[in-house]
């Protein structure tokens, strides 16, 4: 039997079989994880609702983060299909692309900066606000991040106060709902290509200095960010909460692999 069997899982950020939320829904189909699914607008609702058969789920809903409103309706309409449920993942970012690229300091504008953490960051925190009340023991939330938080990389520019305080987030979230058996991480995950990673400037020779320096030599795959995801949010985990937890081949703790 599957490690997540009989656990509903709510996945946000699928947007092509490239995104890092189609890898997680493998690894948690695998599992046998029961999903739903959220697309941000109706381009995509086609695209998700095939997506979301592969995976044997009818359950596809449109919540773009940008609107308020859209993340209670969300939940009011999960609530119809699902009144409690075990997992969310929050796989969903966006800074405009003209600040993803050279001179972060001229580059900024409060606009951008503004989109960038409302979006990749204030989301995570209003998702777990309107879905808390149907949350059961045991559940797991789970958001997506970047070592752009920690360390100045180039073009990465605004997302990295972004990510930031997305960190920041799942550390005051966890504290404060973790008395319930709630518990939250996010994964930070190595430079993969997909059509979020696309709009920053030069990220191919990102890909290529990763897999110079990594220890493991080489970037990762959705696959292996699925299989960590998987990992939290079943009761294997259920000793880790308010972490950020790597998965990036190493990158994050080398500095001279070599001389
Ligand atoms: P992606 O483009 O496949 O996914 C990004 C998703 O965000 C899309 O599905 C898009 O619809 C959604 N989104 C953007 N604005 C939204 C809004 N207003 N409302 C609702 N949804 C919205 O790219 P991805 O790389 O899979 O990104 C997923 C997450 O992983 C992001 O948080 C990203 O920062 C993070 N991440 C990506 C990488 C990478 O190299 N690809 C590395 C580390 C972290």
């Amino acid at each position: 039997m599957g490690f997540l069997n009989g656990k509903r899982i709510l996945i946000t950020g699928i947007s092509s079989k490239l995104s890092i939320a189609y890898g997680i829904a493998e690894a948690m189909h695998r599992q046998q994880a029961e999903l739903a699914f959220t697309y941000q607008n109706n381009k995509l609702k086609n695209r998700v609702e095939e997506f979301a058969k592969n995976f044997d789920s009818k359950i596809t809903l449109q919540c773009d983060v940008s609107q308020e409103n859209n993340i209670k309706l969300l939940f009011l309409s999960l609530s119809e299909y699902w009144s409690k449920f075990d997992g969310l993942i929050h796989s969903i970012a966006f800074a405009p692309k003209n600040q993803l690229n050279g001179d972060y300091v001229n580059k900024v504008t409060y606009e951008g900066f503004k989109i960038a953490h409302k979006i990749s960051s204030y989301s995570f925190v209003c998702m777990v606000k309107e879905c808390r009340m149907m949350l059961n023991p045991n559940s797991s939330l789970i958001t997506l991040s970047y070592l752009g938080s920690k360390r100045a990389i180039p073009n990465y520019n605004v997302m990295g106060p972004a990510k930031a305080s997305l960190e920041a987030n799942v550390r005051y979230i966890a504290n404060i709902i973790g008395p319930e058996g709630i518990r939250v991480n996010a994964i930070s995950a190595g430079p993969i290509r997909t059509l979020a990673s696309s709009g920053i400037k030069n990220f191919r020779k990102m890909l290529a200095y990763c897999e110079r320096v990594a220890p493991l030599r080489r970037t990762v795959t959705i696959e292996e960010i699925g299989n960590l995801a998987a990992f939290l949010c079943s009761n294997l985990s259920s000793g880790i909460t308010g972490q950020i937890i790597y998965v990036d081949g190493g990158f994050n703790i080398a500095t001279m692999n070599e001389l």
